[in-house]
C-alpha cells in the first residue's frame, strides 16, 4: 500500500483522515478543527502538503485557515462547492483523476448530503474518503440533495472493490446500527457487526474505517435496491427516536 490512512477524532464525533506517503509527506481530509491535525502532523515529524475537502460544512472545513497559516498547505475541493469552501488552490470536478502525495485519486460525484459534495477514491491504495455520503451502517442526511442523487452516489461507491477502506466523516455507527437492525432484522452479518460496534464503542475505539464489502453486507442504505427504498429508510431514520 503506497500510502496509509489514520483516523483523527475531532469535534464531538467527526473524523479527519490523515494520509501518509512512504516519503513522509502528509495530507488530510476534512479538518473540522486544527488542533488534532497539528498534534498528529507534529508527532509524525512532517509537514502538511495538502488538505482535501469533501464539502463545505463547518465540521469538515473549520480547521483549514489555521492549518494553511501554519504549514502553507495546498487546499483541494470541488468546483461546484468552491463558492462556499475556504479558498482553493486546486479546484477539481467529478471524473477527474488528481495526484495526491504521488498517487492517483479519482474524484467521485457524491451529491445527496449537499450539492457539490465529492469523494476521493485511491484505486492503488484501496482507500475511499467519502465525507458525509456513506457512513458505516448509514448514509448522510439529505440536507440539499434528493434521494435520487444520494442513490446514484451510493451506487457509485457500491461498485468499488470490496476491500476498499471507507473513511467517512463521522462516528455515527452505534446509532446507525440501532436503526439498521430495525430495517433488516434477519440480517445476521448486520447483527454481528452491531455487536462488534457496541464492543468497540464501549472501549472508546473507532468503528471505522469500514470496507465497501462489509457495508454491502450490512448497510441498509447501501443495500437499497431503488430510490424509493432509499428515500423511505432515509425518512424513517430522520424520525428514528
Ligand atoms: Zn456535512
Ligand atoms: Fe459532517
Amino acid at each position: 500500500m503506497p500510502i496509509t490512512v489514520t483516523a483523527l477524532p475531532c469535534l464531538s464525533d467527526n473524523y479527519t483522515w490523515l494520509l501518509r506517503a512512504p516519503d513522509g509527506r502528509l495530507a488530510i481530509c476534512d479538518p473540522g478543527e486544527a488542533g488534532p491535525v497539528i498534534a498528529a502532523v507534529d508527532a509524525a515529524g512532517g509537514t502538511l502538503d495538502l488538505i482535501l475537502l469533501t464539502h463545505h460544512h463547518g465540521d469538515h472545513v473549520a480547521g483549514v485557515p489555521d492549518l494553511v497559516a501554519r504549514y502553507g498547505s495546498k487546499v483541494m475541493g470541488a468546483k461546484a462547492d468552491a463558492h462556499r469552501l475556504p479558498p482553493l488552490d486546486v479546484i477539481v470536478e467529478p471524473g477527474q483523476t488528481v495526484d495526491v502525495l504521488g498517487v492517483p485519486a479519482e474524484v467521485l460525484a457524491s451529491d445527496g448530503h449537499t450539492r457539490g459534495h465529492i469523494a476521493f477514491h485511491f484505486p492503488e491504495c484501496a482507500i475511499l474518503l467519502c465525507g458525509d455520503t456513506l457512513f458505516s451502517l448509514g448514509c448522510g442526511r439529505l440536507l440539499e440533495g434528493t434521494a435520487a442523487e444520494m442513490f446514484d452516489s451510493l451506487q457509485l461507491l457500491a461498485a468499488l472493490p470490496a476491500e476498499t477502506l471507507v473513511c467517512c466523516g463521522h462516528e455515527y455507527t452505534e446509532s446507525n446500527a440501532r436503526f439498521a437492525v430495525t430495517v433488516e432484522p434477519g440480517n445476521t452479518a448486520l447483527r454481528s457487526r452491531a455487536d462488534e460496534v457496541t464492543a468497540l464503542r464501549a472501549e472508546g475505539k473507532p468503528t471505522v474505517p469500514t470496507t465497501i464489502g462489509q457495508e454491502l453486507a450490512t448497510n441498509p442504505f447501501l443495500r437499497a435496491k431503488d430510490v424509493e427504498t432509499l428515500a423511505r429508510i432515509r425518512t424513517a431514520k430522520d424520525n428514528f427516536r
